[in-house]
Order: C-alpha cells, then sequence, then structure tokens
C-alpha cells in the first residue's frame, strides 16, 4: 500500500518537473521568458502535465482521485502570466470535464475562479523577489492553494454527505499529500530559476565574447582607414597650393569632407576604446537645433519631414560631440524607420529635475521582441545596416548617467526617450 502510494506520488512529481524540462529544451534558447510565445507554450506545457497528473492519479485504495494538477497550474500562471494560465485552464479544465462533471468539476471551476485572480495578482510582486523568497513564497502559494482546494473538496463530500470518507483519511495522510504539494512546486520553480538564471548568464556571455571581437576590429579597421586618409589629406593640402582660387575650392571640401570621414571613424568604430570624456556643459536647444539641422537633408532626401520642439535654458553635463552622436543615431533610425513619408519630431523638454530629449516618429515600430533585442551588438534588421548604432547610444547615455528607453508599436510608431539628470 505505502509502496504504491510512494510510487504514484513519485510520478505526479515526474510529471509536474517534465513541462520544466521541456521548457528548458525548446523555449529558453529561441525567446526570452518575457515574450508572448514562450508564456503560450509554458503554459501548454503546464496544462498538458496537469491532464497527466489526473491521468495517473495517487492510487489511494478507492475511487476518488487525489493528485497534483494545481501546481502546474500555479507554475503557468505564476511564470505564464495570463496568457499561460488561460491555456492551462483551458487544457485541464476541458480534460476534467471530459472525465466526468457534476459536482465535483464545478468544485474544480470554482477553485479556478478564485484561484486565477489572487495567483496572477501575487504574480507581479512574485517575479521581482529574489530567489530564496521566490522558493519560500512559492511554497506557502503552494500550500495555501492545498488547503483551499482541500476545503472545496470537503465541500463535495458534505454535498454528498459522506464527510466522514475524507475524516477516515487520516492526520498523516493530509501531512503528506501537504508535504509533496510544497516539495513539487519547490523543485518546479527551483529548476525554473536555475534555468533562467543560467540563460541569462550564457547571454551575457555572448554578449561581452561578441563585443570584444568587434571592438578588436573596429581598433583594427579604423587604424588601418585613418592612416591612408591623414596620408591623402596631406597631400591634397600641399597640391592645393599651386591652384588657382576655384579648385582650391574644390580641394577645402575634399579635406574637409575627409575629416568628417575621419571623424566618424573615431566616433562610430572607435566606441570601444576607453576614450575619456570630454564633460562639459551642454546647452541643449542650441546642440540640438545644430543636429537637427545636420539630418535636415538626410531626411529631406528621403521625404521626411524633421520637426523639432526645443524648450530653451536646458543644460546638461556630458561630452559634447558623444551626446550630439547618441541623438543623431535616434534621429538616423526614426527616419531610416519610415515608408514613403512621415514625421519624425525632436523634443526637448524638463521634468523633474531631469532633462527629457525625445524622438518620436510614426514609422514602422517594433514588436515586442524586437524591443528587446535593441542595443545588442549586430542587431540590425536593414540590408546595409550595422546594428551598432544603438548599441553605440545605449554606452553614451549610461556613461552620462541617464537612461534610453524605447517605445514603440509595430505599424504605429515608436518613442525614444533619453532621461538625464538637468544641470544649472
Ligand atoms: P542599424 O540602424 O544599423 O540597423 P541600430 O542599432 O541603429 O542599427 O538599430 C538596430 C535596429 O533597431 C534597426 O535595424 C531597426 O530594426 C530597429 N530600430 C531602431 N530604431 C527604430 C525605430 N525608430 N523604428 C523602428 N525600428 C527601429
Ligand atoms: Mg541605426
Amino acid at each position: 500500500m505505502f509502496a504504491d502510494l510512494f510510487r504514484d506520488l513519485l510520478m505526479n512529481l515526474l510529471l509536474i518537473l517534465s513541462p520544466v524540462f521541456f521548457y528548458q529544451i525548446f523555449m529558453v534558447d529561441r525567446v526570452r521568458t518575457k515574450t508572448h510565445k514562450s508564456q503560450w507554450v509554458l503554459g501548454a506545457l503546464c496544462g498538458v502535465s496537469a491532464c497527466l497528473c489526473m491521468t495517473y492519479p495517487i492510487n489511494v485504495g478507492d475511487e476518488f482521485m487525489w493528485d497534483l494538477r494545481w501546481i502546474p497550474f500555479l507554475v503557468a500562471i505564476l511564470y505564464g502570466g495570463v496568457r499561460g494560465g488561460l491555456v492551462a485552464t483551458v487544457l485541464s479544465l476541458g480534460y476534467r470535464l471530459n472525465l466526468g462533471g457534476g459536482m465535483a468539476f464545478y468544485t474544480v471551476v470554482a477553485d479556478v475562479l478564485v484561484l486565477f485572480p489572487l495567483v496572477w495578482l501575487l504574480r507581479r510582486r512574485f517575479l521581482v523577489w529574489s530567489r530564496v523568497r521566490k522558493l519560500v513564497g512559492s511554497a506557502a502559494v503552494s500550500l495555501g492553494c492545498y488547503v483551499f482546494v482541500m476545503t472545496s473538496i470537503a465541500f463535495y463530500f458534505w454535498d454528498r454527505h459522506d464527510l466522514g470518507y475524507m475524516a477516515g483519511k487520516g492526520v498523516w495522510f493530509y501531512s503528506l499529500y501537504a508535504l509533496t504539494y510544497a516539495v513539487a512546486m519547490l523543485c518546479a520553480v527551483a529548476l525554473l530559476e536555475v534555468i533562467f538564471e543560467n540563460e541569462k548568464m550564457r547571454e551575457e556571455v555572448q554578449r561581452s565574447e561578441k563585443l570584444s571581437i568587434i571592438s578588436e576590429l573596429a581598433a583594427s579597421i579604423a587604424h588601418e582607414v585613418r592612416n591612408p586618409l591623414t596620408v591623402v589629406r596631406g597631400f591634397i593640402q600641399l597640391a592645393s597650393q599651386g591652384m588657382d582660387e576655384r579648385n582650391r575650392g574644390y580641394m577645402g571640401t575634399a579635406i574637409s569632407e575627409l575629416d568628417r570621414a575621419e571623424f566618424i571613424i573615431s566616433d562610430y568604430l572607435n566606441f570601444a576604446k576607453p576614450e575619456v570624456d570630454q564633460k562639459e556643459r551642454v546647452d541643449l536647444a542650441q546642440e540640438l537645433g545644430h543636429v537637427v539641422t545636420v539630418m535636415g537633408s538626410f531626411a529631406n532626401l528621403r521625404g521626411v519631414r524633421l520637426e523639432e520642439q526645443l524648450e530653451g535654458e536646458l543644460f546638461v553635463v556630458a561630452d559634447r560631440v558623444k551626446f550630439k552622436q547618441a541623438v543623431m543615431n535616434l534621429i538616423k533610425n526614426s527616419i531610416e524607420a519610415m515608408q514613403g513619408d512621415g514625421t519624425v519630431c525632436v523634443k526637448a523638454f524638463r521634468e523633474q529635475g531631469d532633462v527629457v530629449v525625445q524622438v518620436l516618429d510614426d514609422g514602422e515600430g517594433m514588436t515586442v521582441e524586437e524591443l528587446e533585442r535593441l542595443g545588442k551588438p549586430f542587431y540590425s534588421t536593414k540590408d546595409r545596416g550595422t546594428g551598432l548604432g544603438l548599441m553605440v547610444t545605449f554606452r553614451i547615455v549610461e556613461a552620462m548617467g541617464g537612461e534610453l528607453v524605447f517605445e514603440s508599436e509595430k505599424g504605429v510608431g515608436t518613442v525614444a526617450t533619453v532621461r538625464v539628470e538637468g544641470a544649472v
């Protein structure tokens, strides 16, 4: 008897942990945990696992089913949110109905109706807890769920005038059952947490590896290209001395273009070198006005209107050149996000002691997945994109002690917001 019970318990435990393993194998690599798709998948896996728990219930020697189906349900809501919870609920309720309706089914529905919103409300807090708190918290949640479900089962037996059956089970049965609830939940949460942690670490390592490769590449390219540029510049200067007024003008233009190329190389490709920031007090309206003028021709070329709404008297402490570079990258992306005509607006204003610079566009916008990938090296959806622009921009804003946030909706547009502490 005891061996059978133990075997059934282990079986249930295995079934509960199986979605975690499948999730690890199929999902974690591809999509981050916060994306909708992975929430659906986790919900489906948990739903299947709950159904399997019902199929292989814990046999205690009579016809009533004891099982741990609520654990996958809790996991689905805690980690999969509304979407995950919904899929799991639909799957397991559908399956449960298939096993038989009636009063027993209605108690399960009532349980779901109460537990779902409660656990979902807890979810927001839960996700930001430390790991230890998550473990303790989830064990507490599963015990709470256990007590609640037991009460509803008691209600069911009371309705059948058969409370004696439940009372006959004895304390050891209920204690063991409660213990299994807590242990199963602990195992599932611990495993999921370890999986997410590993995934995060792997991403970090990949990121820093990529960074070190490109910074090496960038440094060598910058070096190789800059030297010939300097030589060419010198010879043009020499040659232009013997020329007439008009040709000297052309040469002057050539030299200034060379200077610009040199500037771009050092500023764009050399980002990895720990250059010392030249911090100074920057007048935003003035600098942004300049940036908008420079980008104006690029916008015109693509039939995009570039507008500015700049408050005066806004100052920040920053490296002037880099700050301009950062905003330029944002504007450039916004302009490139347009199909046909559209408007890009650059705003600067004060908000509670902070200075805010916004670049708004009504271009193609981005999905949640795309938003998540912004700023990763080489992430680009453009044929001739480098996928470095935003990485540089994020770095620059970070170095200024500010933050850069993107909000976007596919097909509607994008808002990039830079928030920096204002200076007087
Ligand atoms: P690149 O511009 O070379 O592609 P970025 O790092 O500047 O590299 O941008 C990375 C990607 O982010 C772009 O390829 C684009 O898909 C997306 N992106 C950036 N800004 C916007 C925007 N305003 N609207 C739509 N997509 C954008
Ligand atoms: Mg770009």
